[in-house]
This record gives C-alpha cells, structure tokens and sequence, in this order.
C-alpha cells in the first residue's frame, strides 16, 4: 500500500492550463471525490488511458461533492500503465495561481497528501518504471538550456547508459565466477580462461569503462557548463569581449580603469559549449577595501576556473601588472587562452607572451567582433571534437555516475595489479567485488537511501 500523493505539475503562475497530478492506491477515489464527469459516470468505472470532461467541486465535509470551483479534465490512468506505476489521474484546470491552489487544496481535503519534490519520479522509479541513470536523464531534461544538451539529456532518457552499464556489470560476474571457480577448484581445469586471458579481458574492459568515464567532459561542458574567467588588468576590454560574447549590454563598459568592481556571473552559450563565465574585477593590488574584496574574489574564482580567458591589450606592450598575472597564470593548472584585444587599433600579437603558457593565442577585437568567430571555435574544440552521434554513444550525465564508475575502474585496476604480479585469480576476485558494487551504484541497482534522497530532491515538486 502506498500513500496517495498530489502535486501541481505545471509551473507555478498564470497559464493557459495547470495540472494537477495525483498518484497512489486511492488516486481514483481521491479524484472522484473532487470530479464530476459530466457524462454522469463515476470516474471509478472509466477504464485506464480515458480522458472525460467535468466539473471541479470542492468536497464536503462528509465527502461528497460540493461547490464548483472550475471545470476541466481528469485523465485516467490506471496501473501500472502511469509515469509512477500507480493509478494516477491528472487533473486539468485553468490556469490561474488561485484556482491551481483551490483545487490542489481539495484534492487534499479528499485524502491525498502533498507531494514532496521529486515523488512521482521516485515511485516511478521503485516501481521499476525507471531506473536510477534515466531519472537523473529526466532531471537532466528539464534543466537542459540549450538545444545540443537537449539532445544529450533525450539520449541519456533512452536507456543507453544503463544497458552499457550493465553490460560492464555482465563482463565483471562472469570474470568474477572465473576467479572463484579458480579459488574453490584450483586443480581442476574448470575454467574457459587462463590468468594471462583473464588479464586481456579486464584491460580490454577497463579501457571500454575509462571510454565512458571520459565521456562526462562532454555532458559537463554541454549541460553543467565549464567554469571560466575572464582575467586582465584593467582596460584590456574584458568587459566588452564579455558583452560580444553575451551578444548583448551586461557588464558596464567604461575608460576609467578598475570600473568592474564586483564578479560578474554569466552563461554563454559558446557552440554547444556553455561557458558559466565570470568576469573579475582585476587582479591588482588596492587600498580600496571595496576593490580589495573584489580583487580577493577575483583570485578565488581563479582558482576554482575550469577555463581561464586572459585578456591583453594588443594596442600596448605588456605591463608590468599585465607580468603579474602571468606570474600568476603560471601557478594555474586550468587551460587557458590568451586574448589580444583591440586589434582594430594595431594589428599583430603582445610581443613577450610566454610560449606553451597558453593553449591558444587568439587576436580579437571587441570593437569589431573580428576573431571572436576563431575565438568561439578554439573554445568549443577544446571540449568537443567533431559531432557526437547521440543515437549510439553512451554518455554520462553527471559527476555522481562519473565517481561510482571511477571507483569500479580502480577495482578493476587494481584486480590487474594482483593478476600481474603473479597472484592466483581468486585473489583478484576480491576487487573485482568492489567493481561490482561500484557499478550497481554506478546505475542505481544498489544505491544507499541518502543518495536516493539526494538525487529525487533535485527534481521541482510535482514531477
Ligand atoms: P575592462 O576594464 O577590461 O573591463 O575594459 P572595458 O571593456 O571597460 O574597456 C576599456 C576601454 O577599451 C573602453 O573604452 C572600450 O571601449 C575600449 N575597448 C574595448 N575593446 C576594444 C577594442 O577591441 N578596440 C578598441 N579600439 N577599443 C576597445
């Protein structure tokens, strides 16, 4: 028996329709209580997959319908043919943040409970409708911004990702039933492959494993977004290039130096690259407490980049302070990209940039766009290479299945260690367990409550 759970599952305001959705053992009853077809049937009697038009009423005191409150739609979906698994109806309205609320409320009043963040995906998921890796899919759906991560979450939606996973996890138990059979047998000649075969197989297998693990570069610069900064001394035309790069007025451009005080925080969308990028206010040295915290920020988020766009003033030779973020660009082990601007003003390149310091060297001009089309392209191939067929790759959708898988090549590593120098099979069985258990993780077969949590809390309440 499960609790009968409601929701509003459109977004909070006014529209043109809300829908309120409700799932569990009593969901039929609970809506019967609130819904009056108005072909007269009970909405008990209407079978699974069934749309009827009526009225919403209020229930009364002693469960009956009462007073209209807006008319609509209920959608019939009965077990275990619903998103959750349950029986579900959903309940359409018109939109209005009043209405929505009144009749949530009496679908309340009929005995269900409010949903809690991510409830119906949850039971979707323990009732096998789902595994763990597409709900995390379905999270990914509803956040995508653009359109390539778009395409990256309907890919993880298909399923892909777990049948590769569990393609691993097949790989693992049959080298693990090896290993033991080795282990309760060890005079017998049981097993179909031999120490040095075992040894080709899990590097075979661990290079398959590391292939998917590398692919979360692409979900993390696609969807999470790269962390980068745009670092220079000022008046280089960080601020501007920022502005190209948003195509539109954010920051505030000025010739007095030092006017970006604070952080900026922004997304770009650079190709299918997006870029979380955070313009700093300079990294020198102040007396102005107010331009000393930003400067202390600055250093932070230089730290933390992923990716570090420096700027140089391509009209000037280098400067002293312009020496010093180098010093300091030295210490960092981010890609990073040297931008010399202005080059409408003098074409050619800072003489003194240090050779190797910089992944690429573009001339740009914030003043006429000139390179910032080169500059694009250098930064998006520095993340994705060539068109990724979504139909046929497995990609990881986020830095929690990148740790689980992570931790499951170590135990298959380390099982390679253990055949190679020389230790009977069974010892490497062992790991090979904890890549197991690392897997399931990994897909959600074996995952502890708290992660569960975690994961279904991201999702809005109401999906
Ligand atoms: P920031 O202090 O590094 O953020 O620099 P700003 O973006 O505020 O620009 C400083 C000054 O340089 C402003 O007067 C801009 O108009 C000018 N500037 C920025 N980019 C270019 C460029 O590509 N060419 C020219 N000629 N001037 C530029």
């Amino acid at each position: 028996m499960t609790d009968t759970i409601a929701a509003i599952s459109t977004p909070y305001g006014k529209g043109g329709i809300a829908v309120i959705r409700i799932s569990g053992d009593e969901a039929i009853d609970v809506a019967g209580r609130v819904f009056r077809a108005a072909s007269g049937r009970a909405l008990s009697e209407i079978e699974g997959g069934r749309i009827v038009y009526g009225s919403i009423c209020a229930p009364t005191a002693d469960g009956d319908l009462g007073k209209v409150i807006d008319d609509g739609m209920a959608a019939i979906l009965r077990s275990p043919r619903s998103y959750t698994g349950e029986d579900t109806v959903e309940i359409s309205c018109h939109g209005g943040i009043l209405l929505t609320e009144q009749v949530l409320s009496a679908v309340i009043a009929a005995g269900a409970r409010p949903a809690e963040a991510g409830e119906f995906t949850r039971r979707a998921f323990v009732a096998g409708k789902l595994s763990l890796t597409e709900a995390e899919a379905v999270i990914n759906l509803i956040d995508a911004r653009s359109e390539e991560a778009l395409k990256l979450a309907r890919s993880h939606t298909a399923g892909r990702l777990t049948e590769k996973l569990g393609q691993f996890y097949e790989s693992l138990r049959t080298l693990l039933s090896t290993a033991y059979v080795y282990a309760d047998y060890p005079d017998e000649d049981l097993t179909d492959l031999s120490a040095e075969e075992m040894v080709g197989a899990l590097e075979a297998l661990q290079g398959e494993m590391q292939a998917l693990s590398d692919t979360y570069y692409v979900e993390h610069a696609v969807s999470e977004g790269i962390t980068a900064v745009i670092v220079g001394r000022p008046n280089t035309g960080k601020s501007s290039l920022l502005n190209r790069l948003l195509c539109r007025e954010r920051a505030i451009v000025s010739p007095i130096a030092g006017t970006t005080r604070d952080t900026i925080e922004e997304t770009v969308q650079v190709g299918r690259v997006t870029l979380r990028l955070t313009d700093t206010a300079g990294l020198r040295e102040s007396d102005d407490p107010i331009e000393q915290i930003g400067v202390e920020r600055s250093l932070a988020a230089l730290e933390s980049a992923e990716l570090i766009l420096a700027v140089f003033d391509g009209a000037e030779p280098l400067s002293d302070e312009d020496r010093e973020l180098l010093a300091k660009l030295e210490g960092s082990a981010a890609p990073k990209i040297a931008l010399v601007n202005k080059s409408d003003l003098q074409a050619g390149e800072v003489i003194g940039l240090p050779e190797g310091l910089f992944h690429a060297v573009c001339p740009v001009s914030a003043r006429t766009e000139e390179g910032m089309d080169a500059l694009r392209q250098v930064i998006e191939s520095l993340y994705v290479d060539g068109e990724i067929d979504y139909d046929s790759t497995a990609i990881l959708a986020n830095a929690r299945q990148k740790g689980a898988l992570d931790r499951s090549i170590a135990g298959v590593e380390a099982a390679l260690g253990a055949l190679r120098s020389g230790f009977t099979p069974d010892v490497a069985g062992l790991d090979l367990e904890e890549a197991m258990a690392a897997l399931s993780e990994a897909d959600g077969r074996a995952v502890s409550a708290d992660i569960v949590d975690a994961i279904f809390h991201r999702f809005c309440v109401g999906k």
